[in-house]
């Protein structure tokens, strides 16, 4: 039996079953990676991940050529592409993790039937890409859960299947040809502070994680300035880590930070959850409809001086400069930005959500999308319309402003925690900081109109 193992966004070595199963059964096994063309036509190709991607693939490729083996590359329709490498490697079988989105699910349904004429089967892996696959647990009278609590309830009494060790050695067919690794080389336009990707050093910053970080977790994740969270996420998004390993190392330490730790990858199970049962929900609103969101010129200048970072509102403005130069933000830092956006700004859930993608390393469709949904109040949050005040935000988890002076350079002269609120200085002072804009919207202003609007829904 010759197989082919086609990686999408498990881009690892370890604990990887369907490089496994296919080893098992096959002398010989071709690893693909697919540059799927209409992945790229859908605006997923942002820079930072493309990045990323390139030194998953390298890192890949490198991995594989220490067992003997290689990977190849090929790029197009990946149909198309699936189906000539399987022709050319004379293969029997072709084995993939599953996926959550609608485009996923169609691909793999196309894939199926245009395998199955050539007389070759598609063999989809789960638990690959999630720690449990969706639909594991389910509700009564539902086939997900809409609450994330009792559904981390059911998620936490089933059992973890174990990790699969790395295999030792790969052998790949002669004749099958592969295009070129794709490289960061010739790449613009990536965030300066991006970190390198690939398994080997997702799989270090593992390591420092559980042996320095995780302890602490409980504690600090929402101290914006101490960044004593993972980091882990564009390695879980690109699947150079496996969640199932995380959860397994995890909790072999023991204490609140680990618990902790673990509930936030079942936060990432239960948006997949979500996005696998109601895949309309990577665009259209998940449960309350809402549809009178502020447009207009007014509107998209306020939308550009958020992007910018320029709102007037320094812990926002940190926040949103930290994406751009990090490809990443802090979770408290995603959460407060995007209710400025959603309510006191009142501005579609939709706008911020397509910048965050063009911007963030972990950008996923299911991750983004609700967490954005949840944030807007359109999805799952059961208090939607609980609005985040940037200024009490910023004094909880910011106390000291050691974030915001980090971020926003044009402060750094304010000490304490004076630099949330710079319109407050008496007027000499204020003149020295005149680089930093005054709020273009009190947030009483911003309260009422999202009450008034919310009001009528
Ligand atoms: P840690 O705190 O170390 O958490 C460990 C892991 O748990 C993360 O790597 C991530 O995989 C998972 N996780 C943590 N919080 C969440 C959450 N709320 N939802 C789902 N998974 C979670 N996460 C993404 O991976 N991709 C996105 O595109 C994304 N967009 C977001 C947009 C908004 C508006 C909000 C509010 C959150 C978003 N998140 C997204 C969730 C969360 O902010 C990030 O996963 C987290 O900040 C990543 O940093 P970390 O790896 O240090 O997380």
């Amino acid at each position: 039996v010759t197989s082919v193992v086609l990686f999408t966004r498990d881009l690892r070595l370890h604990d990887h079953p369907p490089l496994r199963a296919a080893l098992g059964r096959s002398a010989a096994v071709v690893p693909l990676f697919v540059r799927d063309r209409a992945v790229d036509a859908a605006g997923f190709a942002a820079p930072n991940r493309l990045a990323l991607l390139a030194d998953c693939l390298r890192d890949l490729d490198a991995g594989l050529r220490d067992r003997g083996g290689r990977l190849v590359v090929r790029s197009g329709d990946l149909v198309a592409q699936v189906c000539a490498v399987a022709g050319e490697a004379d293969a029997d079988e072709v084995h993939m993790a599953a996926d959550v989105s609608a485009y996923a699910h169609r691909r793999e349904e196309h894939l199926r039937s245009a395998l199955g004429a050539r007389g070759c089967r598609l063999h989809v892996h789960d638990a690959v890409t999630t720690v449990l696959a969706p639909g594991a647990v389910t509700p009564a009278a539902s086939d997900h859960f809409a609450v994330f609590t009792p559904f981390f309830r059911r998620w936490s009494e089933r059992s973890v299947r174990e990790p699969l060790a790395a295999p030792r050695s790969v052998r790949v067919p002669d004749g099958v040809t592969s295009g070129p690794l794709p490289s960061r080389d010739g790449l613009t336009g990536m965030s300066p502070g991006l970190p390198a990707g690939g398994e080997r050093a997702a799989r270090k910053r593992l390591t420092a994680w559980l042996r320095t970080g995780i302890a602490g977790y409980a504690d600090h994740h929402d101290d914006l300035a101490a960044d004593a969270t993972s980091r882990l996420s564009p390695d879980l998004h690109l699947g150079a880590l496996s969640p199932v390993e995380l959860v397994h190392r995890a909790r072999r330490a023991e204490g609140p930070g680990p618990e902790a730790f673990v509930r936030q990858l079942a936060w990432r199970d239960f948006h997949h959850q979500v996005l696998a049962a109601r895949p309309h929900a990577s665009a259209a609103d998940y449960r309350t409809r809402h549809d009178r969101w502020r447009t207009g010129a007014d509107a998209e200048e306020d939308v550009a001086a958020w992007k910018e970072g320029r709102t007037g509102y320094p812990v926002v403005d940190a926040a949103m400069r930290q994406l751009r130069h990090e490809g990443w933000m802090h979770n408290r830092g995603r959460l407060l930005v995007a209710s400025f956006l959603t309510k006191t700004l009142y501005v579609d859930w939709r706008v911020g959500a397509r910048h965050f993608l063009e911007l963030l390393a972990d950008g996923d469709v299911a991750n983004n999308q609700l967490n954005w949904q949840w944030a807007a109040g359109t999805g799952t949050d059961t208090r939607p319309h609980r609005v985040l005040n940037p200024t009490a935000q910023a004094r909880r988890f910011d106390p000291d402003g050691t974030y915001v002076r980090r971020w926003v350079p044009e402060l750094a002269g304010l000490e304490g925690r004076a630099v949330h609120e710079p319109w407050r200085l008496p007027g000499t002072r204020r003149s020295a900081y005149g680089a930093c804009p005054d709020p273009i919207v009190g947030l009483a202003e911003g309260l009422e109109r999202f009450r008034r609007a919310r009001g009528r829904d």
